[in-house]
């Protein structure tokens, strides 16, 4: 049986900040040689990561430095990119050979929402896939999904043949009104389907949480790193059996890997510690806002309220690791908090009873 860690290739070190493509693949050589070593085989890429070059360089770091039997590797169709019929068999073809394998143990559609669901439909992609596997170009046959369980129930009732499901599940957002984790785990067991799971430190979030819950958890066990409690939480899920993680460096790989490599489940003191942790990061939250957008069209200055009441929310539960600031600047084609004309037109709407034109102002102070 794999061990229940994998190498996600979307976040790989860089040489130049912000330049995606400038991957130091020296550094990654490393962390490769270690995952391998410890005894880890499966490793996922995509398409689209890293602006189109995370397979090459899992080839070249990779496939072209180990056995094929040492190792597994998954990829993904990119369902949002597709515009014709004939792209779906030009993209699996172009990922075989960038890759430079013969077959992928998974193959996943990748990111599977209303419009992404309705896109790999329109070009037949469920059925392209399927004889692929027929084929032995795929092993494992499933898909990543970002939508709401009654839209996981309808897909995989429709398609019975998909093995497996890639979900978004962390602690946090597990009761999460709209990432909805709990509800999405569930319609898996109810189809008897194995899980995936990524983003279990939500992109890097629950590495960095309040203080006071980071004391809590060092507390209990000093050594244990905070990212481990996420990893861990995921991976102790039943049907879970592979907890991707995107690793950007030797050390977070040493970490994840010393864990996961003798895995033992979260037992019953360390999930009232991870309610703990979630009821003080829920705490930190400012706007009580669900995201509903009733506020939104009713706003002369074309302010996106719920979005920046997000970011809000996420710079005061994560701070600066949230990037939340430079997230609001690079916003455009809207209005700023600041051109909030107090109107009050959005509070009519809030079915939440939202102080919208208090809260917009704080967003103001602290991101103009
Ligand atoms: S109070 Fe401000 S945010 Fe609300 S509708 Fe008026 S301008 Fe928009
Ligand atoms: S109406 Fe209220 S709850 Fe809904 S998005 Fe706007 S602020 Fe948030």
């Amino acid at each position: 049986m794999d061990k229940k860690l994998g190498f996600g290739f979307m976040r790989l070190p860089l040489l130049e900040k912000g330049n995606a493509k400038s991957i130091d693949k020296e550094h990654v050589n490393k962390m490769v040689d270690m995952f391998i070593e410890r005894g880890f085989t499966y490793f996922d890429t995509a398409y689209m990561y890293h602006e189109g070059i995370s397979e090459l360089v899992l080839k070249e770091t990779l496939v072209q430095r180990y056995p094929r039997e040492a190792y597994t590797i998954a990829d993904k169709m990119p369902t949002m990119k597709l515009k014709e019929q004939d792209d779906v068999d030009r993209i699996f073809n172009e990922q075989l050979e960038k890759c430079g394998v013969e077959y992928f143990d998974y193959y996943l559609l990748h990111c599977l929402t209303k419009e992404n669901y309705a896109n790999a439909e329109k070009f037949n992609t469920f059925e392209y896939c399927m004889a692929k596997k027929k084929e032995g170009k795929i092993k494992c046959l499933g898909f990543s999904f970002h939508d709401t369980p009654e839209l996981l129930d309808e897909i995989l009732t429709k398609y019975p043949e998909m093995e497996f499901v890639q979900l978004q599940i962390n602690y946090i957002d597990w009761e999460d009104g709209n990432v909805q984790a709990r509800r999405c785990y569930e319609t898996c067991l109810k189809h008897g389907k194995k899980i995936i799971v990524m983003e279990p430190v939500k992109g890097g979030l629950l590495a960095n949480v309040p203080e006071e819950a980071k004391n809590l958890m060092k507390e209990y066990d000093e050594k244990a790193s905070v990212p481990s409690w996420a990893i861990r939480y995921a991976a102790s899920l039943d049907n879970v059996f592979m907890v991707l993680s995107g690793m950007s460096n030797l050390e977070q790989l040493d970490d994840n890997t010393s864990y996961m490599q003798e895995f033992k489940k979260i037992n019953d003191d360390e999930k009232e510690i991870i309610q703990k942790v979630v009821d003080i990061i829920l705490n930190n939250l400012k706007v009580p806002c669900t995201g509903c957008e009733y506020c939104v069209t009713t706003c002369p200055m074309n302010i996106p309220i719920p979005r920046y009441f997000e970011l809000y929310n996420k710079q005061s539960q994560f701070g600066d690791s949230s990037n939340s600031k430079n997230r609001y600047q690079e916003m455009k084609d809207c209005g700023k908090a600041k051109d909030c004309i107090e109107c009050g037109a959005c509070e009519r709407e809030c079915p939440q009873h939202i102080e919208i034109r208090k809260h917009i102002k704080e967003v103001s102070e602290l991101f103009d």
